[in-house]
């Protein structure tokens, strides 16, 4: 005999608070099934949304002090064990309090009391509805209709809108279920016979023992590694399980997005990023938490998505930069999915064209299994043959050399598409005295200030803070009256193309011209019509897009990146350029990609012509090893901000004093001010703690932040970023 539950009158609540522990309300009628809920409770002057992580019978807070929740939401099924679980471990690995990753990994509209979710894309038959159907009644009106509808395939709630009582009805009987409209009609492509190297890593993932994984599949740009995904997620979804995707900006990429959808047309795909509205998102996250949706394709947030079913992982674009959250929880979603895919005893699979050499090191000492594809899947696609222009002596007139510009005119005169790459926006990086040579800058920041050209005259903008002005008359230094422009940005890099190519049909591509929701869309569709001969664009275009007519890619400005103060430049700098190069000579006819640099004999531009990432890798590493950098060395940085520089450094000083006496085996560097030293008149400084031993540093972290949180910190604002991919 099971006795009754005890009639637990307390229960512990994670709120969104900088202090890292948890509060106790009063709850008469909690049981353990409430654990995992949302709950509301007053907190300060207002009511607070939190989650219940706990039941107990006794406080340290005295009776007639404690105050009563106000109400818990038992309409919605609880967090699972396993997401509370992984969220104690984010929070202990990143230093963040529970009450506040847990409440920052939530979609925004459940922090909210009354929300509604979203009405779903559309509708569809279930068997047991397409049963029903057969035996409708012939007088039953509004049921035929709504058959005769629902048989066509997916209704949205437009469709449906004068039938919006029998579709309840149907609802609520099981007869139709939600489902994502599918973007047109449902193209069924037999999938491709597989190339070698696509069957012996699809066969030998699907042939390794059940449970934990972790598989490095390094496959060259247009190798075909999707369809490596499709393969091992159709066994995935065939035996009843959900597959989750995470994909860099997956709303720049809805081409990944049909391509899934398209294969498994009748499973539900859900897919999950920051752009969709509130309501959209919780019908989303619903559909996965309650076992609806099968497949789950995502940005970095989605990996937090509670999945009953989870059976395997994906990764795609591992290296990509935009994994790690900036401000609030900083974390890598990469390194979250690997634990997760421990944690829940599934595959995970890591795949890249350039993965982030922490990966590469964890292949290498295998850690990660590696899988590669070391060739194009299209059997008349070859990698793209690339070529440096030297500008010492081939010298770029207006960003353009001689080499450049025969290319780009020959692959028009070919009736082929050219992409110029130039990782800049705006006119140009900077307005510059002739005089004097002053340059314009922020003044609330330590940055240039961004020439932009509007439709009227010209703006200086701040890419850091946002600010704009107009352009003075004159130099504010010296009175001169010679301001120009100087150096290139996508708009001058345009204007300069419109020039030299009248006859062709230029489009640039950067955040400023992609604002608008759905312009990128409209883009891609131009370009895959043919509408377009020449592209300018920053990184957004590099991006794993398919252009099959284009041919040509053009590099101009990357040098630049060769001279950055940050040791992961130079592995950011290949990636992207492996990426942009990628673009070209997808489909049937040869690529070409010109880089203009006025170092050709660097090896980091070797390497890339002769599309070798592994030397790349092996001689980045070995310089990473000799001056003690990540991966062999694990970091982490306490960024202070204050109103003046010498209240952040005494911030650090302070903070350092205090974790030297426990430091260990982890060494605590002096404070310096940050490389951006002001944003938005904020003084930066930061203070880098680094150790040989991942165990060493996360037990130094977890005592130092606690005395840090206990000491006043008036006039500061300080985090603590573990793992950092910026200084
Ligand atoms: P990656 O993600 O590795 O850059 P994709 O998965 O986008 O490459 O594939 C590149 C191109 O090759 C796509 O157009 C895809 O349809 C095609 N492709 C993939 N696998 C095969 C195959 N086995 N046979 C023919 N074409 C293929
Ligand atoms: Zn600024």
């Amino acid at each position: 005999m099971t006795s009754p539950e005890p009639l637990a009158a307390i229960i512990q609540v994670a709120l969104n608070t900088p202090l890292d522990r948890l509060f106790d309300y009063l709850a008469p009628g909690a049981t353990e099934a409430d654990i995992g809920r949302r709950v509301w409770v007053p907190f300060g002057h207002r009511s607070q949304a939190g989650v219940i992580i706990g039941l107990v019978e006794h406080s340290a807070v005295p009776e007639g002090q404690m105050k009563p929740a106000t109400e818990i939401d038992r309409g919605l099924p609880p967090l699972p064990d396993d997401i509370l679980q992984l969220a104690r471990f984010a929070a202990t690995y990143y230093q963040q309090p529970l009450g506040a990753t847990l409440l920052s990994l939530l979609p925004p509209a459940l922090k909210r009391q009354r929300f509604r979710p979203a009405a779903p894309g559309a509708y569809r038959l279930t068997e047991a509805g397409d049963a029903h159907c057969q035996t409708l009644p012939a007088r039953a009106t509004a049921q035929q209709r709504l058959a005769a509808l629902l048989r066509q395939g997916p209704a949205t709630p437009a469709d449906l809108a004068d039938l919006r009582a029998p579709l309840r009805d149907w609802l609520r009987r099981g007869y139709v279920e939600p489902a994502e409209r599918l973007a047109g009609p449902s193209r069924t492509d037999a999938p491709p016979t597989l190339t070698p190297a696509q069957r012996y890593a699809t066969e030998t993932i699907l042939a390794a023992d059940p449970g934990f994984a972790a598989w490095l599949l390094h496959g060259v740009t247009g190798s075909g590694k999707t369809e490596v995904y499709l393969r091992l997620i159709e066994r995935t979804l065939a035996r009843g399980e959900q597959a989750l995707v995470l994909a860099p900006e997956i709303h720049l990429t809805p081409q990944l997005t049909e391509r899934f959808q398209q294969r498994f047309p009748d499973k539900r795909l859900v897919s999950l990023h920051s752009g969709l509205a509130d309501g959209e998102r919780l019908a989303g996250w619903l559909a996965c938490a309650e076992g609806h949706a099968d497949l789950v394709l995502g940005t970095r947030l989605s990996v937090f998505t509670p999945l009953p079913r989870l059976g395997l992982i994906l990764v795609d674009e591992e290296h990509d930069t935009s994994y790690k959250q900036m401000d609030g929880l900083r974390y890598h979603a990469r390194d979250v999915a690997v634990w997760r895919a421990r944690q829940r005893g599934v595959p995970i699979i890591l795949g890249s064209a350039t993965p982030a050499l922490e990966t590469w090191r964890n292949a290498q000492t295998d850690r990660y299994h590696l899988l590669s594809l070391p060739e194009r899947a299209h059997a008349e696609a070859s990698l793209p043959e690339i070529q440096l222009v030297d500008t010492r002596t081939d010298r770029a007139r207006q960003g353009l050399s001689s080499a450049l510009t025969e290319a780009l005119h020959a692959t028009l005169a070919r009736g082929e598409q050219s992409l110029v790459f130039i990782n800049r926006r705006g006119f140009a990086p900077t307005l510059y005295c002739q005089q004097c040579g002053h340059i314009s800058t922020c003044p609330r920041c330590s940055a240039n200030l961004v020439v932009h050209r509007l439709r009227h005259g010209f703006q200086l903008r701040c890419h850091h803070c946002g600010l704009a002005s107009r352009p003075p008359e004159t130099c504010p230094d010296c009175g001169g009256m010679d301001l120009r422009p100087f150096g290139q940005g996508t708009q001058k890099l345009e204007d300069t193309l419109t020039e030299a190519f009248p006859e062709a049909r230029i489009l640039r591509i950067d955040r400023d011209t992609t604002l608008r929701k759905g312009a990128f869309a409209e883009m891609r569709e131009a370009i895959a019509a043919r509408e377009i001969d020449i592209l300018v664009g920053t990184q957004i275009v590099a991006k794993g897009h398919d252009f099959p007519h284009l041919t040509l890619v053009g590099v101009v400005g990357a040098d630049q990146a060769l001279m950055s103060a940050d040791f992961r430049a130079s592995e950011r700098l290949f990636a992207q350029l492996m990426q942009v190069a990628g673009r070209a000579g997808r489909a049937g006819q040869p690529g070409r990609v010109l880089i203009q640099t006025d170092y050709p004999h660097h090896p980091l531009y070797a390497a890339l012509v002769a599309h070798d990432y592994p030397g790349f890798a092996k001689r980045t590493l070995k310089e990473r090893r000799e001056a003690e950098f990540p991966p062999y060395v694990h970091q982490a940085i306490l960024r202070a901000e204050a109103r003046n520089m010498a209240e952040a450094m005494a911030f650090l000083d302070d903070a350092r004093n205090l974790g030297l006496p426990s430091a260990g085996p982890v060494v605590l560097y002096d404070p310096v001010p940050a490389i951006m030293t002001r944003v938005s008149n904020w003084e930066r400084a930061q203070l880098l703690v680094q150790s040989r031993s991942r165990q060493a540093l996360q037990a130094f972290l977890s005592d130092w932040i606690t005395g840090l949180r206990a000491r006043p910190a008036r006039q500061i604002r300080w985090h603590l970023d573990v793992d950092p991919l910026d200084f």
